[in-house]
């Protein structure tokens, strides 16, 4: 493990691309920025000992006074889809790529998020606020803890310095890492450039698809496998979505990452009382990116990465036929997980409409996603505490009854299927209030609720002694919490 950040391997190969993808340019530091809080599981990602976050240098590296040393400060440019719309020119409008950090797990790159203005902050100031970060920062260690795709959260930067959104707000600063932070937007901002988009299509599928470069293949066939792998991924990512609950929020192509990570946390949710057409984010009127319609919106999101492709001259129906393996590669990884979910051995002819059922109980009793599923493993053996979750048990018991006999014809020991269910049924996740809780204290310069928080969120799976109210459904207080776009 490296004791400090000098002695990391640093190199920026993005900035390699040519020079309209991006502009070179600091960070603007925030006044008297003091490191809130560092997560060794991600400073272990990069071989960094957790010794450094006590070292100066990190906190230098962190909150943009310092470039990493080696790397090649920038933001880079992309357009996008914006709720549905073509909003043209987009980029990193608050985000400073520091430079890529090469280390025994892989190639990382580091982004600071919050660092000031770019030239393509359009209106925006440039900042995050406190509430926006700590909720980026828990998040991403929530996904990898779930074992979903996620870009990762180093540090969390705090300052005095005032950020003005709906109130008064203080700024801060994440370090977020990943292989890479280019979305389906890079795409599409060179849709009609073919140069460039060719420069981009290569050095991603160099990095990060070489599989798809088999020898002797044409631009075209390497073209499809590349979208064709995208397409997977994104299917896969969002079943994972859709199985623990989870409504990203801004499903926008600028938000999509061409890895198939969940990328710019925003007014996401994890849901407590379950509804299909659930909104988590408050600006989102149309309910766009409800629950049930994130599968839908991934795969319009993908026809417009597709569509930035016809710009390297292929043809739209060859194109088009990638995006047709979207439905079966969603199905295969929601049913995959279901199964395990549900303690099946496999899935069988008749659990979609047991699953189908199982989602209309839940919404017209509201009842709790997360208690319910973890229940459920424990309900044929010992069926109150789990009926306690619904408003009409009768409705819940006679699904239950039905469960049973599905169960019934695996014979299967309990044992086995428990083990299993808990493995896939998460007891913590982070819910709304848990991460208002840990906001707050953050904001007195307490971060005992985030290290709680961490603690159980990295094992979701583990049920903690003492930790019952972490796994139990919002208090009334929390009833009113919004989010929305702004943060
Ligand atoms: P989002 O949908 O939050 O991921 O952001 C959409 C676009 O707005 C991206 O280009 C962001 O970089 C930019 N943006 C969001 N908030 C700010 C801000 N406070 N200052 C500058 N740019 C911002
Ligand atoms: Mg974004």
């Amino acid at each position: 493990m490296l004791e400090t950040i000098h002695a990391l391997k640093v190199q920026n190969s993005f900035a390699e691309l040519p020079a309209a993808f991006y502009t070179r340019l600091s960070p603007q530091p925030l006044t008297e920025p003091r490191l809130l809080h560092a997560q060794r599981d991600v400073a272990a990602l990069l071989g960094l000992s957790p010794n450094v976050f006590a070292d100066p240098a990190f906190l230098d590296v962190c909150s943009g006074s310092v470039p990493l040393p080696g790397g090649t400060t920038l933001a880079a440019v992309y357009s996008g889809h914006q709720f549905g719309i073509w909003a043209g020119q987009l980029g990193d409008g608050r985000a400073h790529l520091l430079g890529e950090v090469s280390a025994p797990s892989g190639s990382w790159e580091l982004q600071l998020k919050g660092s000031g203005r770019t030239p393509y902050s359009r209106m925006g100031d440039g900042r995050a606020v406190l509430r926006s970060s700590v909720r980026e920062y828990l998040a991403s260690a929530a996904m990898a803890g779930l074992g979903i795709p996620t870009t990762h959260a180093l540090a969390l930067v705090v300052s005095d310095d005032p950020v003005y959104r709906e109130t008064v707000e203080t700024a801060a600063v994440v370090t977020r890492v990943a292989p890479s932070f280019i979305r389906f937007g890079s795409f599409e901002h060179w849709s009609r450039s073919p140069e460039n988009l060719r420069a981009l299509f290569n050095y991603v599928t160099d990095r990060f698809y070489p599989e798809c470069r088999a020898a002797g293949s044409a631009e075209e066939e390497v073209v499809l496998a590349v979208l064709r792998t995208v397409v997977g991924r994104t299917a896969r990512l969002v079943a994972d979505w859709q199985t623990v609950g989870f409504c990203h929020g801004v499903m926008n192509t600028d938000n999509m990452s061409i890895l198939g990570l969940t990328m710019d946390y925003g007014p996401f949710g994890f849901m407590d009382g379950f509804q299909v057409n659930h909104v988590c984010n408050h600006s989102d009127t149309q309910g766009r990116y409800a629950w049930n319609a994130q599968p839908s919106v991934a795969h319009w999101n993908l026809y417009r990465l597709a569509s930035a492709l016809m710009g390297l001259g292929l043809e739209a129906d060859a194109l088009k036929g990638q995006l047709e393996h979207f439905e079966a590669e969603f199905l295969q990884a929601y049913r995959g997980n279901l199964c395990r979910k549900m303690g099946f051995r496999q899935w069988e002819e008749g659990d979609d409409e047991l699953v189908d059922d199982w989602w209309r109980l839940l919404h017209t009793q509201a009842a709790d996603f997360t208690l319910c599923f973890r229940g459920l493993a424990q309900a044929p053996v010992r069926r109150e505490p789990w009926l306690a979750y619904f408003k009409e048990r009768a409705t819940a018991d006679m699904w239950l009854g039905r469960y049973m006999e599905r169960l019934s014809r695996d014979q299967r020991p309990d044992q086995e299927r428990i083990e299993q269910m808990n493995g896939a049924n998460p007891v913590y996740v982070l819910r709304n209030h848990l991460a208002q809780t840990a906001i707050e204290a953050a904001a007195q310069g307490d971060t005992g609720e985030i290290d709680t928080l961490l603690d159980l969120l990295r094992n979701p799976f583990i049920e903690r002694q003492g930790y019952e109210a972490y796994a139990a459904a919002p208090p009334d207080w929390a009833c009113s919490l919004e989010v929305s776009c702004s943060s």
